[in-house]
């Protein structure tokens, strides 16, 4: 039987209709000069250095925590200096205020940039992740292959540790890059997934891929000789941290080919508290409460909660028989909004698609 961890009662039997998105809705993209792209550890606070080929994400999931970075690059861009477009048509219009899902920033020159600032002996084995606050597979990268272009961008280094973290079965488009890059580097990749349920996941993330369907992306990473694990993130207190459904979550990944995990609990920054609580009280009001209090005054869970997580991750793996991902999916949050102010100005791409 299915046990929730104690902090929070368990999510109800039977959902509610799933929250789609509205037809028609409407995308733009802006492009920006970026004036860096490699995020340095010492400004992240986090133990490896990062790439995010796009500020925004279509895939609009209410939790995200990138919602605020994306709020700071347009806010800057918005209202200082660096506001001033270096392109693109007259009379033109800066991103709305929050529009994390709406309008997307797209690194159009981060693919020269990369090789030109990167310095492997500064690196120093530290890995390199790319996409630790936004998804470097979503729907954009099909029309702008930032993503592709970043990662044959590396070719000509060796050595290098590389991480990919993705919702996106669209990393599968670039199967011949990543073997290719694999036999000159260390490159792990993690498919992100925290719950088995398609209709649980639907009720969370409003447009992310399918779980299936990244779990068969998965496998076919693992077939073409990739290393590749799960992200079990944002694990959702009292929603998907089940004994039951992280065993079958990450049997269902090792079946598939993952040979390690890792997972970290919900951490809430301001704009996600701003979306997710309030679909919190509509689809699971018993756990409303309980959230307020927790995530009042921080961002987390709480060292309780955290901790007790952590060891049911851990024995979970061990059972399963995965290896430790050790924390590699940690975003950046606050740091990431540092790297990304640096980034801005904005200005339209010649041809902004629209979807
Ligand atoms: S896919 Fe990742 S980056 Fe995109 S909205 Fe969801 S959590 Fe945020």
């Amino acid at each position: 039987m299915t046990a929730q961890l104690s902090l929070l009662p368990r999510a109800p039997a039977s959902p509610p209709p799933p929250l789609g998105a509205a037809p028609g809705r409407a995308t733009t993209f802006y492009a920006i000069q970026a004036r860096s792209v490699l995020n340095n550890p010492a400004a992240t606070h986090m133990p490896f250095w990062s790439v995010n080929p796009y500020i925004g994400c279509e895939f609009g999931c209410t939790y995200c925590y990138a919602r605020d970075a994306h709020r700071y690059a347009v806010e800057r861009g918005a209202g200082g200096p660096a506001s001033q477009r270096v392109g693109g048509s007259a009379g033109q219009a800066l991103p709305r205020a929050d529009p994390f899902e709406t309008d997307i920033l797209v690194k159009v020159n981060a693919a020269a940039l990369l090789p030109r600032t990167l310095n492997p002996e500064r690196v120093g084995g530290q890995p390199i992740v790319i996409g630790t606050a936004t998804d470097p597979y979503q729907p954009a990268e099909r029309r702008y292959r930032i993503t592709r272009g970043l990662l044959e961008s590396l070719l000509p280094f060796r050595g290098l540790h590389l991480g990919i973290i993705t919702k996106s079965p669209l990393i599968t488009r670039d199967v011949d890059i990543l073997t290719r890059l694999a036999e000159r580097h260390l490159v792990r990749i993690y498919i992100s997934l925290a719950a088995l349920d398609g209709r649980l996941v639907r009720r969370l993330e409003a447009r992310s891929p399918a779980p299936h369907a990244r779990l068969r992306a998965l496998a076919r990473l693992a077939q073409a000789g990739l290393d590749v694990g799960l992200l079990a993130a944002p694990i959702i207190p009292g929603i998907t941290d089940g004994r039951d459904q992280l065993a079958a979550l990450f049997r269902a990944a090792k079946e598939a080919g993952a040979r390690r995990v890792s997972g970290e609990a919900l951490r809430l920054g301001p704009a996600a508290r701003r979306h997710f609580l309030p679909l919190l009280a509509r689809e699971f009001p018993e756990l409303a409460e309980r959230y307020a209090h927790r995530y009042a005054h921080r961002h987390s869970a709480g060292p309780d909660y955290i901790a007790a997580l952590a060891r049911r991750l851990d024995a979970i793996r061990r059972e399963v028989g995965l290896e430790d991902g050790q924390g590699v999916g940690r975003t950046g949050g606050q740091a990431d909004r540092r790297s990304d102010e640096e980034n801005l100005p904005i200005r339209r791409p010649a041809d902004p698609p629209t979807r």
